[in-house]
């Protein structure tokens, strides 16, 4: 039976069991084996903030010669052919498939998110694995060019590995985001350190227990535990290519760094989503889509929609829909399917969430439900929320809260929807309701975000993993998934064979004859349209 407080949003039955029961001393130590560091460090759950893993720390040193470890390795992977190292992701599927329940705990008890929300993560990486799996060998085989001389310059493109990536992932989403940038890296034949988040550091630990179940060579992925500024950094200073996922602040502090060195970083970072209800959305399927875009993993996500826009002929019969279902999320702490919203990562996130609240409040806006924080339920739960008259210079107008607090807005028309939602440095993430999926189309075309979900939040464009996602402006640099998840891993290098005729005068041919030739060549390759 789910237990209603006289006011606020219900509370979903506790489950009989804990992270505690979970989380046993026997199975961190099977998980951290090989984890280099003489340091000690201490996570805990979110759900009822107790002690859930006491884990090595590693230093500067320690993350140098997992380096090394990684350099040796990558040596013989990278001859591994393609197909091959394919194969593992796939056979990795079906173990990650098999075993997901014990995924589902890990998740559950590192991020504080409810079953379902962590089940979104298997989702993740089944489809990174089955994507990759198959489609890697065709992103990466040699492509041939035209020569500079057709027929006699013979001119072929390949992918080569660029060493050994060094991956930071944060806590929220830890399988799904270590998993989603670290297969298509392996694929290609890079070897990787990663850095999780220490919170969420058992998570990814197991996806690389399954992987070298399914064949991966053990040295190809080093995992590092430690501090940001500390080893994340030492991470940094010793990588190939950088895969960075985490705030725009931490983000621009690892490209710098990355820039000294002069390697590429991908960076994938925050936002400030915008969620659009034009006057023809269905407004059922909408406020019902709005509940999943804005409060999945407590809007720790980052595609999380954090300000709606709604036309001024429909914004009351939507927020009458809205806040009845927001009001009936049940918030949960249980490690078993049925509750609507889970906890908080921690102080942090608490702390922020409730700062944007009472700020905005203190300043004007209106709670139209939510803004309390539930420590009935678990340390760090707090209430759907949303707020109306939220404006500059509040924090939660402009500021990623990366919490469960909406502000609401309304506008008149189109050019007003689309200027509003444009109108913060972020570009990740946006969403449009409309039964005309044309019209939705053309909006997305004037909206500045990396993906457009219409008729759906996020899902429907993270999900799809063949097509690139990432952000625009502050939300980033790159993409993952697709041909340009993978391709970022590798340096192209171009192999031009000339025959039969050297490129400059043939022996006895002047100077001046030789560059009329040519210049009639190129004018005759112009006049065939050859490209
Ligand atoms: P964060 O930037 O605080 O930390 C992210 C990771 O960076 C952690 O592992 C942290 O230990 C490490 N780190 C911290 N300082 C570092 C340094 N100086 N050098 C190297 N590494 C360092 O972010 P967070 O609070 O853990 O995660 C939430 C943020 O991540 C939100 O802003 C969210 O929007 C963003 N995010 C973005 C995406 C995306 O795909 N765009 C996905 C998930 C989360």
């Amino acid at each position: 039976m789910t237990e209603r407080p006289a006011d606020g949003n219900p509370v979903a039955p506790p489950g009989s069991r804990t992270p505690v029961d979970i989380v046993t001393p026997a199975l961190v130590a099977r998980l951290a084996r090989g984890v280099p560091g003489s340091g000690r460090t201490v996570s805990r759950t979110p759900l009822t903030g107790d002690p859930l893993a006491e884990l090595p720390e590693s230093g500067p040193a320690d993350v140098s010669a997992a380096f090394e470890r990684a350099r040796r390795a990558q040596r013989t992977w990278a001859r591994v052919p393609v197909r091959h190292r394919a194969a593992v992701l796939l056979r990795f599927h079906d173990l990650v498939l098999r075993r997901q329940a014990e995924a589902l705990d890990l998740i559950q008890a590192e991020t504080g998110k409810t079953r379902l929300h962590a089940h979104e993560e298997i989702q993740g990486a089944l489809g990174t694995a089955r994507h990759y799996g198959r489609r890697a060998a065709s992103y990466l085989r040699p492509r041939r060019h035209r020569g500079v001389v057709p027929m006699l310059t013979h001119v072929v493109e390949s992918r080569r590995p660029k060493g050994v990536v060094g991956q930071i992932v944060p806590w929220n989403y830890p399988l799904a985001l270590a998993v989603g940038d670290a297969l298509p890296a392996f694929t290609a034949g890079n070897a990787i350190v990663t850095k999780p988040d220490t919170q969420a550091a058992l998570t990814v630990l197991w996806a690389r227990e399954l992987l070298v179940e399914a064949g991966l060579p053990e040295d190809v992925w080093q995992i590092v535990i430690g501090e940001g500024p500390v080893v994340g950094a030492a991470v940094v200073a010793s990588a190939d290519h950088v895969t960075f996922t985490g705030s725009t602040g931490t983000g621009r502090t690892v490209a710098r760094q990355a820039a000294g060195r002069l390697v590429g970083a991908s960076l994938e970072l925050g936002g400030k989503n915008a969620l659009l209800v034009l006057a023809d959305a269905d407004l059922d399927r909408a406020a019902e889509g709005a509940i999943r875009a804005c409060f999945t993993s407590a809007g720790q996500l980052c595609e999380s929609v954090e300000r709606l826009y709604l036309h001024a002929s429909v914004a009351d019969a939507f927020l009458e829909r809205f806040v009845a279902r927001t009001r009936a999320l049940s918030l949960g702490a249980g490690l078993d399917y049925g509750a609507g919203m889970g906890s908080l990562a921690g102080p942090r996130q608490l702390e922020t969430v409730t700062r944007h609240v009472e700020e905005a409040v203190s300043k004007g806006a209106t709670v139209l439900t939510g803004g309390r924080h539930r420590p009935d339920v678990g340390p760090y739960f707090y209430e759907p929320t949303l707020l109306e008259g939220v404006q500059a210079p509040m924090a939660a107008f402009a500021e990623e809260t990366f919490g469960p607090v909406v502000s609401v807005h309304r506008f008149a028309d189109e050019d007003e929807a689309v200027e509003l939602a444009n109108a913060t440095p972020y570009g990740l993430n946006s969403s449009v309701w409309t039964r005309d999926a044309r019209r939705g189309g053309r909006i997305a075309g004037r909206l500045r975000t990396g993906s457009v979900n219409v008729n759906e939040g996020y899902a429907a464009a993270y999900g799809s993993v063949q097509a690139p996602h990432g952000g625009m402006g502050d939300s980033g640099l790159g993409r993952r998934n697709g041909a340009e998840g993978i391709v970022k891993y590798t340096e192209a290098q171009t192999v031009a064979t000339q025959r039969l005729m050297p490129l400059g005068p043939a022996p006895g041919m002047d100077d001046e004859r030789y560059a009329a030739l040519m210049s009639g060549v190129l004018g005759v390759m112009k006049a065939l349209r050859l490209r």
